[in-house]
């Protein structure tokens, strides 16, 4: 097995060269890695090999995690947020990628104001249409950062997230035109409300080259780094009391 110093740098070449193609510097693409499923010496590697950034999908789960692994990076929340998670989300986490509705705005606003919290926020935006994805519809996007703007002081949207459908590794170009239109749509947003939204969350292990090449900022990597994800879920004392040490997933 390549150890993983190798493994990221052969992602970071991989970023660098589709930088290079898109004409935009290496240091507006940052990784976000991926530990969701893993332990916390995952997180530690990924510290000690530079990254800043730990993306999670579960409240649960970050909550054992990161008090386990080194103090430093950045925890940003990837996965759906369900509204009775949002007080232990904001205790944990420092960006939420995945807000979806003007309802999960209003409860984020009323316990970060009630905690003291200054949360960063990217709207999820199904750019696809797939029934399948979460995220809200592009049209309805300025109904919502109007809300924000008007009813969330405590919250700041500082962009946009958004997943491609899955395709083979050999249709990867399929990708194109939805990170596209996720970068088009922040740029309207951007002159209609007048105001900055300088973060893209999109690319995941498959399809980062292509997110990159159409502006990401931010690139949401766990297999390309840490392999395949474990079939078997670790479960901390902080996770739900009714789940068992160790629980096949899905
Ligand atoms: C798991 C996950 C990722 C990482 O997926 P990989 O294909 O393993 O890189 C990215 N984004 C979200 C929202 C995820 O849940």
């Amino acid at each position: 097995m390549r150890d993983f110093g190798e493994i990221l740098e052969d992602v970071e070449r991989r970023i660098a060269a589709a930088c290079v193609r898109a004409g935009r510097a290496r240091d507006e693409v940052e990784i976000v890695a991926v530990t969701k499923t893993h332990a916390e010496d995952v997180v530690r590697e990924a510290w000690e090999h530079g990254l800043r950034i730990v993306g999670e999908n579960k409240v649960q789960e970050a909550a054992w995690k990161k008090p386990a692994s080194v103090s430093g990076p950045d925890w940003h929340l990837i996965g759906h947020l369900q509204k009775n998670k949002v007080r232990p989300a904001l205790e944990l986490f420092d960006f939420f990628h995945s807000v979806d509705s003007a309802a999960l705005l209003d409860r984020i606003e009323t316990i970060a104001s009630e905690i003291g919290k200054r949360p960063h926020v990217l709207l999820e935006v199904n750019v696809s249409g797939e029934r399948s994805k979460s995220g809200m519809k592009p049209e309805e996007v300025p109904a919502v950062l109007e809300h924000a703007f008007a009813h969330c002081p405590s919250v700041t949207i500082e962009g946009f997230m958004t997943m491609a459908p899955f395709v083979p590794e050999d249709k990867v170009e399929e990708t194109r035109p939805f990170f596209r239109r996720l970068r088009e749509l922040r740029d309207e947003m951007e002159t209609r409300f007048d105001a900055g939204f300088p973060r893209l969350s999109m690319g995941m292990s498959g399809d980062f080259e292509v997110a990159v090449e159409e502006g990401a900022t931010w690139v949401r990597l766990g297999t390309v780094l840490f392999g395949e994800r474990p079939k078997t879920k670790i479960v901390r004392a902080a996770e739900d009391a009714d789940e068992t040490t160790v629980k096949v997933m899905d």
